[in-house]
């Protein structure tokens, strides 16, 4: 018995030493990775309920490994957290989203107020460069502040009220709206959302997805929206696949949507390909 054991704990070591080095491989090609430009920002299209029309995107970063392919956020970001990088990786996607926002702006007609969401991890709102880095990315690609929405998760606020708020107002300040992402999935109540200046609720794709099977999940977006009226915020629904919770979500009294069946996330020279998508000014 003693023998086995043994032999487990070192099985148990060395899965833990592969994970160890994996890790630490990744923070280092990371690290290269944001100096050397490996960072790519895909774009998700938002659109209008009634007229179907893109008013948006959401920048989705995207990683082009050397060798280990096109990476999605979840191969990355947690390790981007943990080591602090998400700092500079989240100003690099912030400089990249803006600029291409401001060349759309600029060069496509009718797109003079369009908006650009981009993710922001509790980590970066609770960094003392973030406000500065904002600031300066509004001056250097002259966009309207207003056209600029980040989305911050329910969950990062609860962990530090008090300086979510200060973060929060001073965003406000700036004039960039805000967005709770992932909405119903943390414990936020009313009263607290209340607290924040936000522009926007983001319903979590997990409740769009239980639509038309689980009743319940109709029940918890109708809350939501009616939480969103009374507050009165903006509604995002993610993770629309089809028609049929386009429908629902629709008649539930949501407004903008965000999913597979308007468009995937898409580099930049992918998007305003398909015949069919028109703008809204
Ligand atoms: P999120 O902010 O909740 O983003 C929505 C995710 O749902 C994206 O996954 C998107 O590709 C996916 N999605 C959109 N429509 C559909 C659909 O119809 N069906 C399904 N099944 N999925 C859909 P992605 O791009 O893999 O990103 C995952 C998460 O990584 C994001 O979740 C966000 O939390 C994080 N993330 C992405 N980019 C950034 C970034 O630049 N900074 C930070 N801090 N986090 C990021
Ligand atoms: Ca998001
Ligand atoms: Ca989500
Ligand atoms: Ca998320």
């Amino acid at each position: 018995a003693k023998q086995k054991g043994r032999g487990r704990v070192e099985i148990f070591d060395e899965s833990l030493s592969a994970a160890l080095e994996h890790r630490v491989r990744t923070e280092q090609d990371l690290r290269n990775a944001i100096q050397c430009d490996e960072l790519v920002v895909f774009y998700q299209p938002i659109v209008e309920a009634d007229t179907r029309s893109i008013v948006g995107f959401e920048a989705l970063v995207r990683w082009q490994h050397p060798t280990r392919g096109l990476l999605a956020p979840d191969a990355f970001i947690p390790v981007a957290e943990e080591s602090g990088l998400i700092v500079p990786l989240g100003a690099a996607v912030l400089l990249q989203a803006c600029s291409q926002l401001s060349q759309w702006q600029r060069e496509r007609p009718g797109c003079e107020r369009l908006r650009m969401s981009v993710n922001v991890s509790a980590l970066q709102l609770d960094h003392p460069s973030f406000i500065p880095t904002v600031a300066a990315v509004i001056e250097t690609t002259d966009i309207d502040p207003a056209s600029l929405w980040l989305e911050i998760t329910e969950t990062s606020l609860v962990a530090d009220v008090e300086r979510a708020t200060a973060a929060f107002e001073a965003l406000h300040d700036l004039g960039v709206g805000l967005a709770l992402d992932d909405f119903g999935t943390g414990y936020s109540s009313l009263a607290y959302l209340q607290k924040f200046p936000m522009q926007a609720l983001k319903i979590d794709r997990s409740f769009v997805d239980r639509l038309g099977r689980d009743p319940e999940a109709a029940v918890i977006v109708e809350m939501i929206i009616g939480v969103a009226r009374t507050l009165r915020l903006l509604v995002i629904a993610e993770g629309v696949e089809n028609e049929e919770q386009a429908d629902e979500l629709y008649g539930l009294g949501c407004t903008l949507y965000q999913g597979y069946h308007f468009g995937r996330p898409a580099p930049a020279e992918k998007q305003w390909q398909e015949s069919g998508t028109s703008i809204v000014a």
